[in-house]
């Protein structure tokens, strides 16, 4: 992204983001989830940390809450309240230990844990072990009285339990932070109560307990079971609180609820296993939590490491796998089918959704599309059917660009597959190539990957391609590893003879080199170069499979339309099938790097039409000899074979970055002789 895109997408995330917080932290009444706000802050935050230089004061990114209604008073916090950094993994966690580090290097590894619960921060002001005044958080800086509701809260004390061993916090000021939570139960049954009265049922607990404890009649509050869990103990002099493990205790000596799993760990290992361990274990918990808090325990270094924005560097809100994410549809390509049928599949910047990273999703058809209204650029909601397969829920029309336009499927066939007619049959959603079986089909994609140039499979041609396929024993490409002696006995063409032949060739080719399989499971515009190109690249047909849309197009030689093509075969269904069931069949590509020989390391590119041979077996030449053989010239290339008059970008190039140019006579002398 340029400077001047990340501008523009900032200034549109803040605006959506703004609007996103106003409707949650203001109003109770949030139109997105939690994890797609996340999601678009965490972007903003990382075109901020690209770009700093354009960070506004009141971007999202920067500020706490929201700005508060003058319902109640205003009480201006001694200390602010402040937010919390998302992480989301593992990886993420080291970061935030590594940049301490950096700072403060050696200092011991202590981390207090807790549960982050789903509620609104309060904080409970006592002087002298008695109740002054409760706060909201509000905007960090200043909260909204709420004491008279808050006193309705049963696990808020009006005065602090008299103890020996805290009596300094009985004294003075002493402020207490934490968490004002409903409970699951308590929330359901209210729900129920409201369908019974025949009213809208409310949205989520979080919202609920915001809504009602700044009710103006505390008696309705008092009719909402709200409670209290405190995470948080603040005192004139911070080093009366030396760890966060102390606060805790003291909060229990004083009569006050926390989390009883909150825990102290000595190494990120362990933190790491605390983590694991409340991944599903949360859902158990009598509230709503939104992951895990994890901060250094020792409350001095905490000061020493400061804040940074609105986010304290010493603790840091971990986050699990969300169960819907936010992310650009960067292009719609079209995947054929076995049976010819094109489905779009939309292609994504990388997203984590439900624990595995979703990269495509299949949008059915042109209706569907239509109706969902989705474009190549919208910033979309994704979420996992039935927990497995990724699925589009909605466009976030918000942050459409005003250049899109509506995807239409007949001009992306044409554009995408020029070559070939589509048809639509009537009350159909879906286009299929015009005149296709699927038997026909899987003939010609069987003789092109027993080919010469694929997997090279002796005596499988046209013919006995025909006789598998109509016999029914091969049903795609990987059937052919199945096939049975006895099987191909049954046929007319075959005897005992030819059988085996058959047999034998095709166990020959279990283990092919992976150019020739790429090129061979006959992805549209993925020639032998291409094919080359990708196995030089990828090395496995596994990190292929993975590739994105940029990885594609960095290569040397890859355009729109072949990355598309190559991204919308690993997207089909069928084809992840397909790949399996080789995996299964214990059919493994294998990468040779290019032979070594007298020109290993050595890289051609032609430009022009040879007299003496094709293309591809001067490729397959150079190839045998050690050299590689190029689509395009690139700084790296070490000759450019000029074969007749020509002119164009090789020759261009060849000369920018001072290429040996040589004749055809001068590349057979060189084949010739090495
Ligand atoms: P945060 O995620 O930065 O975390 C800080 C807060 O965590 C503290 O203020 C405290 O209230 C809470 N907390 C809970 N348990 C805690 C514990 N054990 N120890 C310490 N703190 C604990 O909170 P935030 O700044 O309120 O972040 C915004 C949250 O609100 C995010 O989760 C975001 O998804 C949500 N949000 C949602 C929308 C929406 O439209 N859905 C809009 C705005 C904000």
């Amino acid at each position: 992204m340029n400077k001047q895109e990340a501008i523009k997408r900032a200034s549109n995330l803040r605006d959506l983001l703004k609007r996103y917080s106003y409707e949650y932290h203001v109003l109770d009444n949030p139109s997105v989830s939690d994890a797609i706000y996340d999601g678009l802050m965490n972007e903003l935050k990382k075109i901020e940390a690209e770009y700093p230089e354009i960070i506004t004061q009141d971007s999202p990114s920067q500020q706490v809450g929201n700005t508060i209604l003058n319902t109640f008073e205003n009480v201006t916090h001694t200390t602010p309240m402040i937010s919390l950094n998302d992480v989301f993994s593992r990886e993420d966690v080291e970061a935030w230990l590594k940049r301490m580090d950096k700072l403060i290097p050696g200092y011991r590894h202590d981390f207090f844990c807790d549960i982050k619960m789903d509620g609104l921060a309060c904080a409970l002001i006592y002087i002298d072990g008695v109740l002054q005044q409760a706060v909201t958080r509000g905007d960090g800086f200043v909260g909204e009285d709420v004491t008279a509701n808050a006193r309705t809260i049963v696990d808020v004390r009006s005065s602090l339990l008299t103890n020996k061993q805290s009596s300094l916090f009985l004294k003075g000021r002493t402020e207490i932070r934490g968490e004002i939570v409903m409970l699951k139960e308590d929330f359901q049954k209210l729900n129920q109560k409201q369908k019974a009265l025949g009213k809208p049922a409310f949205a989520n607990p979080r919202n609920l307990a915001a809504g009602t404890i700044r009710q103006l009649d505390p008696k309705l509050v008092a009719k909402r079971p709200l409670h209290f869990r405190a995470y948080d103990l603040l005192r004139d002099d911070p080093d009366e609180v030396l760890t966060n493990d102390f606060a805790y205790q003291t909060l229990r000596n004083l009569g006050v609820v926390v989390n009883q799993d909150a825990t102290v760990f000595s190494s990120l290992n362990q933190v790491m296993d605390f983590i694991d361990k409340w991944e599903n274990k949360r859902e158990k918990l009598p509230f709503n939590t939104d992951g895990l808090v994890i901060k250094l325990n020792d409350r001095e270094l905490y000061r020493k490491l400061g804040v940074v924005g609105k986010n304290p560097r010493a603790a840091v809100a971990y986050k699990y796998a969300p169960e819907e994410a936010a992310t650009i549809v960067k292009d719609i390509v079209i995947s054929l089918g076995r049976t010819g049928a094109a489905t779009p599949v939309a292609v994504f910047d990388p997203v984590v959704v439900a624990g595995t990273t979703v990269q495509h999703a299949s949008l059915h058809n042109a209706d569907e599309i239509a109706r969902k209204d989705i474009r190549v650029g919208d910033t979309v909601v994704i979420y996992k059917a039935g927990d497995i397969i990724p699925q589009v829920l909605k466009v976030i029309l918000e942050l459409r660009s005003k250049t899109s336009h509506p995807f239409s499927m007949e001009a992306e066939l044409s554009r995408q597959y020029p070559e070939l007619e589509f048809v639509r049959g009537e009350k159909e959603a879906i286009f299929r190539i015009k005149n296709a079986t699927s038997g026909l089909l899987l003939k010609q994609a069987l003789v092109h990957f027993a080919s010469k140039g694929a997997l090279d499979i002796d005596t499988l041609g046209e013919k006995n391609v025909a006789a598998v396929v109509d016999a029914g024993f091969v049903k795609d490409l990987a059937d052919i590893f199945s096939l049975q002696k006895q099987q191909l006995l049954s046929i007319d063409r075959f005897a005992e003879i030819s059988a085996s032949n058959l047999i034998t060739a095709i166990a020959e080719k279990k283990h092919p080199e992976l150019r020739r399989f790429i090129f061979g499971i006959g992805i549209r515009h993925a020639g032998a170069q291409t094919a080359v190109d990708l196995a030089e690249h990828f090395k496995s047909i596994e990190a292929l499979s993975h590739a994105t849309l940029d990885d594609l197009l960095n290569i040397e030689g890859i355009g729109k339309v072949v990355a598309e093509s190559i991204l919308g075969w690993f997207a089909t269904p069928d084809n992840e099938s397909l790949l399996e069931k080789f995996s299964d069949l214990g059919v493994k590509p294998v990468f040779n790097s290019s032979a070594s020989g007298p020109l290993t390391g050595k890289y051609f590119v032609i430009t022009g039409s040879l007299q003496s041979m094709g293309r591809d077996q001067a490729a397959e030449r150079i190839r045998s000899l050690g050299g590689i053989f190029q689509s395009s010239v690139g700084q790296e290339t070490d000759y450019l074979v000029v074969a007749g008059s020509v002119g164009g970008s090789k020759l261009t190039k060849a000369k920018q970055y001072g290429t040996t140019q040589i004749t055809e006579d001068q590349l057979l002398e060189l084949l010739d002789n090495s």
